[in-house]
């Protein structure tokens, strides 16, 4: 029997003109997630996609690449064979003879509706041949198995479980968005975040080497090998900080110093997000989480952008956030120690109510357009590719 993966959607968003496009932004993103694994092809029917498999196609390795689609509810691997009462037995029989069991079920589901028996029939139709063959029971809640069985046009599929999938919105449908990424154990988290809403996501980075080691850098790297799985290719900009921060540092006021780099980082930022007509900016700040987070230092830093600035865990706490880096394979990149830009020059007792006017004045003595200029000449760009696990990937 032939062996394919059918990919089932969220139907819910797919309206009207959207639904063809979301249909292929999700299949273009499988085919390249897919690329260098052995598969035959991946084709479209009634509202599902569908892998097709060779006999020898590494059907463990293509499972997990699948379940960090974007875009996929679940899927499941099936077993094919053709729209036919006796074949779809035939079928059975080999499903059956897989494993023992006292109960189960029947889900079938017809597509097409020309099949001559409606779903209700099928099941019973199906049930009973199951019944005789296995002499298992009947029971519609908690069944040791459910089988299930699609038909759809000339095909019937089937399989025994759903492998439940990374959800959200496919790659490309969300538009373009820059994420100021430190190499700590939030940005990576709120980039991931923005992925699966269906953006793709530009990095940058600010480091101040050679004033600190370089490790910022590398680490930042790692890390987008990670979250490259998802959009399979990361362009990330490294921006040298050094000389603003020493001019903060000669003309403001010491606690002012963590709301003023901030500021400069979305001033930055803002350039080449336009640039790179990014749309908006996304930051990893959580309410209260440390002193430059709160709700007066958020508005005298955000003052400076004209952009959208996207914050996706401004209401989660560090826990929840520490979950989902562990589940997504940032965090224990992120825990290593290194020397973030910000380690430099930090006064001991930030200020956690920086106002505007007081903000504004610190600055007036800083040529912002030119210290602007000076990050951005020296800034490079790289392109990081998807570091994919060689283990088995854990939902
Ligand atoms: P993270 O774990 O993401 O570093 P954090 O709790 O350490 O967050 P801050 O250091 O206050 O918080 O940084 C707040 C946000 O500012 C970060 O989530 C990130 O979006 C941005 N940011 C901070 N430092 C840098 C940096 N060196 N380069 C780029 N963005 C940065
Ligand atoms: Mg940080």
């Amino acid at each position: 029997m032939k062996r394919s993966l059918i990919i089932h959607y969220h139907e819910i968003n797919l309206k009207g003109n959207n639904r063809g496009w979301f249909e292929a932004c999700l299949q273009n993103h499988v085919t390249s997630t897919l690329k260098g694994l052995k598969y035959r092809r991946v084709r479209k029917i009634s509202g599902r996609l569908v892998v097709e498999l060779d006999p020898d196609s590494p059907a463990d390795a293509i499972e997990r690449r699948l379940a960090m689609v974007f875009g996929i509810a679940n899927f499941v691997s099936a077993w094919e064979v053709e729209a036919g009462i006796e074949a779809i037995e035939r079928g059975l029989e080999f499903l059956i003879a897989l494993g023992d069991f006292k109960s189960f079920k029947m889900d079938s589901r017809r597509g097409t509706k020309n099949f001559p028996l409606n779903s209700q029939q099928l099941n019973e139709r199906l049930g009973a041949f199951v019944q005789q063959k296995s002499m298992a029971d009947v029971r519609l809640s908690n069944p040791d198995r459910t089988f299930f069985v699609e038909i759809v046009d000339d095909k019937a599929f089937l399989y025994l479980n759903k492998i439940p999938a990374a959800g959200g919105l496919p790659q490309g449908t969300g538009g373009k968005v820059l994420c100021l990424l430190s190499g700590g154990i939030d940005s990576p988290v709120a980039a991931y975040r923005m992925m699966r809403r269906g953006c793709r996501v530009l990095f940058i980075h600010f480091h101040s080497f050679p004033h600190t080691s370089a490790e910022s850098q590398d680490k930042v790297r790692r890390i987008l090998g990670i979250l490259s799985r998802y959009q399979l290719e990361s362009r990330l900009y490294l921006v040298p900080f050094a000389d603003v921060q020493k001019e903060i540092v000669a003309y403001a006021p010491a606690p002012l110093r963590v709301v003023l780099y901030r500021r400069f980082m979305l001033r930055i930022a803002q350039v080449i997000a336009a640039r790179e007509k990014a749309k908006a900016l996304v930051t990893g700040d959580s309410l209260g989480q440390v002193a430059s987070q709160t709700l007066e230092n958020i508005q005298t830093i955000s003052s400076v952008s004209a952009m959208p600035i996207f914050r996706p865990l401004i209401g989660s706490d560090k826990e929840e956030i520490i979950e989902i880096a562990r589940k997504i394979e940032t965090y224990d990149i992120s825990i290593q120690a290194d020397q973030d830009c910000c380690s430099l020059f930090v006064p001991r007792h930030p200020e956690t109510m920086a106002r505007l006017q007081q903000v504004e004045e610190a600055e007036s003595g800083l040529d912002v357009t030119a210290l602007v200029q000076s990050c951005l000449k020296p800034a490079v760009r790289e392109s990081i590719a998807p570091d994919f696990p060689t283990v088995h990937f854990h939902e």
